[in-house]
This record gives C-alpha cells, sequence and structure tokens, in this order.
C-alpha cells in the first residue's frame, strides 16, 4: 500500500472515530489486557483500532474495547495516557511580545499562588549584535526525560501520549528531578498553595489539582483540558496567539484562531527544539523570531519595575542566555 493510501485510510479512520465521539482502544496490549489471556478462539471478524503511537492495526472484534477519550481516568490509567494521541506545542517567538497572558492564565487554571510560575517568559540575546527576544519556556514533555529516569519512587512518568507528569500523592519532594532537568522548569511547592475548591480525593495527575506542599509541581500540557479537545490554559490565554498545541499524529495544531499543519510549520519557518543537542526529545518546538510584530521594548512597558530588572543584564548586553 502506497504512503498517501495509508495516511488517507487513517485519516477516515480517525474521522470516523471522533465522528462516534470514541476512539477504539489503544495497543494491542490493553486490547487483550481488557478481555483476559486472549487465549479464547476467536469468532475470526476483526476491526480495525488505533494503536498509541498511531497506527492503524487489526484485531480481533472480541478483543477489542471501546474507551471514551473525554473520560478522565482512574486509577492507574492515568499513567498511559490518551489512545491514539501524541501531544505537541510550536512557540511563535515572533508574535511573543511578554504580554504574561498565558502565566496568568495557566496560575488561574491550577489554583497556583502568584509567585509560582510553571511557565515563565525570559529574554534572550543570542549574540552580542542581535536583538533580544522573548522566550517563554515551560516542561517540554521530552521524550526521553531524565527527570523521569532519577525519580526513586516514580511518582513522575512518561505517558504513550507524549505527557510527562506527577503523581504528587507519590511525590516524596526528594527534588532530584528538578536537579536532572537541564531546563529548570520543575517547581518545589514551599509554601501551601491556595485553598483550592477540588477536594483532596479528586485531584488527579492529569489536573494537578489540588497541589501539595512540599511536593513537585509543573506544567501538565493541561492533560484534563487535551481529553476535552481544549487549548492547555497557556495557549487559550495567549492574545498574540503565540502558542500553538495539537497532536502531531494528526499533524495538525492550533493556537484557537488558525490551524496549521505540524510538519510543515516547522518546515517552512525553519522550527527547532530548545538545546536539541542534549538528546532529550522535547515536544516542545519553537519558531525562530524573525519578521516580529513587536519590539522586545514593548514587553517591558508594563512590567512591575522590580521584574524589570531581572532583564537588565541582557539588555546591556553584558551577558548571554544559556
Ligand atoms: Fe522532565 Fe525537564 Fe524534560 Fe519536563 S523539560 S520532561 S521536567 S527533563
Amino acid at each position: 500500500m502506497g504512503k498517501e493510501k495509508k495516511n488517507t485510510n487513517r485519516r477516515k479512520f480517525l474521522q470516523n472515530s471522533l465522528k462516534l465521539g470514541t476512539v477504539l482502544a489503544a495497543g494491542a496490549g490493553s486490547v487483550i489486557a481488557a478481555n483476559g489471556n486472549g487465549d479464547e478462539k476467536g469468532s475470526g471478524e476483526t476491526v480495525k483500532v488505533l494503536t498509541t503511537d498511531g497506527k492503524v492495526i487489526e484485531v480481533e472484534k472480541k478483543k477489542a474495547c471501546k474507551i471514551d477519550p473525554c473520560e478522565p481516568p482512574k486509577g492507574s490509567e492515568v499513567r498511559h495516557g490518551i489512545p491514539g494521541r501524541k501531544f505537541v506545542m510550536v512557540i511563535d517567538l515572533a508574535r511573543c511580545k511578554n504580554a504574561r497572558q498565558c502565566i496568568a492564565g495557566c496560575q488561574k487554571g491550577h489554583n497556583l499562588a502568584s509567585d509560582v510560575e510553571w511557565l515563565k517568559v525570559y529574554l534572550m540575546k543570542d549574540n552580542e549584535n542581535g536583538e533580544p527576544y522573548w522566550f517563554p519556556r515551560q516542561c517540554f514533555h521530552c521524550d526521553n526525560p531524565p527527570c523521569v529516569k532519577v525519580c526513586p519512587v516514580g511518582a513522575t512518568f512518561k505517558r504513550q501520549d507524549n505527557l510527562v507528569l506527577v503523581d504528587v500523592d507519590r511525590c516524596i519532594g526528594c527534588k532530584f528531578c528538578v536537579v536532572a532537568c537541564p531546563y529548570s522548569v520543575r517547581v518545589f511547592n514551599w509554601k501551601k498553595p491556595p485553598e483550592s475548591s477540588v477536594p483532596r480525593e479528586d485531584y488527579s495527575p492529569e489536573t494537578s489539582v489540588p497541589a501539595q506542599m512540599g511536593t513537585i509541581g509543573k506544567c501538565d500540557f493541561c492533560a484534563d483540558r487535551a481529553r476535552e479537545g481544549k487549548l492547555p490554559y497557556c495557549a487559550s490565554s495567549c492574545p498574540m496567539g503565540a502558542i500553538y498545541y495539537g497532536d502531531r499524529n494528526e499533524d495538525a495544531v492550533s493556537n484557537g484562531t488558525e490551524t496549521l499543519r505540524f510538519k510543515q510549520l516547522i518546515k517552512e519557518r525553519a522550527g527547532y527544539r530548545f538545546k536539541e543537542e542534549l538528546g532529550t526529545k522535547p515536544n516542545v518546538y519553537y519558531l525562530p523570531p524573525v519578521d516580529r510584530m513587536f519590539d522586545y521594548e514593548s514587553g517591558l512597558k508594563d512590567l512591575p519595575e522590580e521584574k524589570r530588572h531581572i532583564y537588565d543584564d541582557i539588555i546591556s548586553g553584558d551577558t548571554q542566555n544559556e
């Protein structure tokens, strides 16, 4: 079967699955697990199912089960991920003007204190002749995450849908993951988090609410919202449309206003990943800040004095960012 035909079949399958409001069970492992040992003699009738790595495979009908992707997972299911999805983010640096609405949206959505930022906007300057540019940075949901490897209790884990999450019910606050992350995006909850309307027993690593003092917090790619087909809080809050989010398997990302082909976008706009040389394989891509919509000074205008000073070295050219 030609590549083009294969893709067309896959797309048709996805469209039909979505029309039904269900996605059939994930990989062969979970299909068989749903029906016991898988030794039963089959009827011979087969169905097509979508695997967690985005392939369409054929399995015996009696061994397939249906999963509602919108239904929040229970217990250990939360560690598997949403079947068939590979979430990805693209940040267009030409559009970012340090409006900081992404930070505010994230804080509100995750019930964070005003001094806790899972997403930070840095001012970058690549060389002495270059102009500074704004650079939002949060967890990259790496495919090869050093943070997961060092966790001694399995509190942080990588899912098949690309997400790296934290289960604070398991976290012992050792901070090994904070040290292992080369991007400094993990935050230790030193203080008691703000009161939450979500009861403790409804905590999920997908919502990260309510947080717990003495444990780790970080960007969760808004897994619960992804389940409902919504954009993460940062993307939907950005007034510049700088943050695109979507599914690599679907080859589509959206900022809420426009939906673009992921691969084409990265190819045509020279998309890159931060510190590619580390081999962590991030799932956040950046589009270089060429043909900028704003000069960087506009991002300093509304900043409180104490925040503005953070960037003094970059502006004076004394320091280059990492
Ligand atoms: Fe882990 Fe840091 Fe990669 Fe996020 S960015 S997955 S915290 S190593």
